[in-house]
């Protein structure tokens, strides 16, 4: 085996553990950078022609079954940092959002609480604006100031959240075209605005966990929501009253206590999963002339 050219690139890494879904192939390259180093790891993978993805902690992505033959940056473990700046929290982009709630709340914040039962990093917010449904003001924008950016021509530079015209699911990150599309976010700083109560950010958040438990199949791999919202209408209930809870292709189906997630019953694939939502868009679409978009992020085979 050639030797790698950074102390923190690993190779043929299995990616389907590193996903709420558990599903996907390998990663050809798998790199944990200090950020300091991503100009140069971005150099080289453009010299090595490898395409480039990047990977919080997998809760929106389906990683195709092939793998992806490329360099992966994972940031679930590094970027870890948090700090009480002035008026706001400046957190790593691999910071967990349960932990950055919590964290906020330890500060004697509120406004965060919405972020204790998304799964994804502080990276995976800024690009997919996390937060509640379309038209519900508790996002990622709502307490975001700006984000620290490599983009991927290696430069550096910090970025205002307005910049980043974030909106329901969507941040100029997913644009491919926009000077900052695919840019890898390597911080993020968050306005602490609302004093609040102890006891109340807890109750808040306990009462968001318990709403959870009560209508998402949290013991199950998924991906949380499948489809986006359409004209504001949740996905689920176009999927709900198709009839479609509870139909599988392979051991993916769509969850009888949601209809917007697919569960993976033990050995879906990333085929498998490509096929039911395929499945659920036609049937949506001939029954209610409805066309859903997926949420979820494809990596690889040609997503
Ligand atoms: C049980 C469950 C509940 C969920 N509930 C919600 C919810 O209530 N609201 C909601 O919005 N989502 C929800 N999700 C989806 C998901 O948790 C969020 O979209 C989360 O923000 C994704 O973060 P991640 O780190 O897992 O990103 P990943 O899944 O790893 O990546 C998602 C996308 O973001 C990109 N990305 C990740 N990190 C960076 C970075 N540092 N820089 C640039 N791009 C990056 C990836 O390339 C990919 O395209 C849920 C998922 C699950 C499994």
């Amino acid at each position: 085996m050639a030797d790698l050219p950074f102390p923190f690139l690993r190779e043929h890494v299995p990616l389907a553990p590193l996903t709420t879904w558990r599903i996907g192939g390998p990663a050809r390259y798998l790199a944990e950078p200090p950020a300091e180093k991503m100009p140069d790891l971005l150099a080289w993978a453009r010299s090595a022609g490898l395409p480039v993805w990047i990977l919080g902690r997998g809760s929106n992505v389906l990683i195709d079954d092939k793998g992806l033959s490329g360099l992966v940056i994972l940031t679930r473990n590094i970027w870890q940092e948090i700090r009480h700046e002035g008026d706001f929290l400046v957190a790593g982009a691999g910071v967990s959002l349960p932990r950055l709630c919590k964290a906020a709340a330890a500060e004697g914040y509120s406004g965060f609480e919405f972020f204790i039962g998304i799964p994804g990093t502080v990276g995976g917010a800024v690009f997919m604006n996390a937060g509640f449904g379309p038209g519900d003001p508790r996002d990622t924008r709502a307490v975001l100031e700006d984000v620290g950016l490599v983009r991927r021509d290696g430069e550096v530079t910090r970025v205002p959240a307005a910049d980043l015209r974030m909106d329901y699911r969507h941040s100029v990150l997913q644009d491919a075209g926009n000077a900052l599309g695919d840019a890898v976010v390597t911080d993020a700083r968050f306005r602490l605005e609302h004093p609040g109560d102890a006891a109340a950010i807890r109750d808040e958040t306990r009462k968001h966990l318990a709403d959870r438990k009560r209508k998402q199949p949290l013991t199950r791999p998924t991906a949380g929501s499948v489809f986006r919202a359409s004209d504001g209408v949740p996905a689920a209930v176009h999927i709900d009253r198709a009839g479609l809870k509870g139909y599988r292709v392979g051991d993916a189906c769509v969850s009888p206590k949601h209809a917007n997630w697919i569960e993976n019953l033990g050995h879906a694939t990333a085929a498998d999963v490509r096929a039911l939502i395929d499945h659920v868009r036609t049937t949506v679409q001939k029954v209610f002339g409805v066309t859903l978009e997926p949420e979820v992020r494809e990596l690889g085979g040609g997503g």
